[in-house]
C-alpha cells in the first residue's frame, strides 16, 4: 500500500471507527421488533423497484410510432388513419 491510497484509507477507517458505533448502538437500541421492520422496509422497497422494473406489460415499444401530420398526437406509422383526430393519412 502506498502513500497515496493510504491517505483515503485512512480517512474511511476513520469515519467507520466514528460511525459504526452509532449504527451499532442504534440497532441495539430498537431491538428486533426494529430490525424487523427496517428489514421488511428494504424488502418490500426492494420487491416494488423490482416489480417496476420488471418489463411485465408491453407498452408497444416495438411498434413504430409517428406523429400525426393534422393534431401532433403520437399514433402507429402503420395506421391508415388518426386515432386521435381520424385524419386520412
Ligand atoms: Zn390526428
Amino acid at each position: 500500500m502506498n502513500s497515496q491510497s493510504l491517505g483515503p484509507t485512512l480517512i474511511g477507517v476513520g469515519f467507520a471507527v466514528i460511525v459504526v458505533p452509532f449504527v451499532v448502538m442504534f440497532f441495539l437500541a430498537i431491538g428486533p421488533v426494529g430490525w424487523l421492520l427496517i428489514g421488511g422496509s428494504i424488502i418490500v422497497v426492494g420487491i416494488a423497484v423490482s416489480l417496476r422494473e420488471a418489463p411485465s406489460y408491453d407498452d408497444g415499444d416495438h411498434l413504430e410510432r409517428t406523429n400525426c401530420a393534422d393534431c401532433g398526437a403520437r399514433i402507429d406509422a402503420d395506421a391508415d388513419t388518426c386515432e386521435h383526430c381520424g385524419a386520412v393519412r
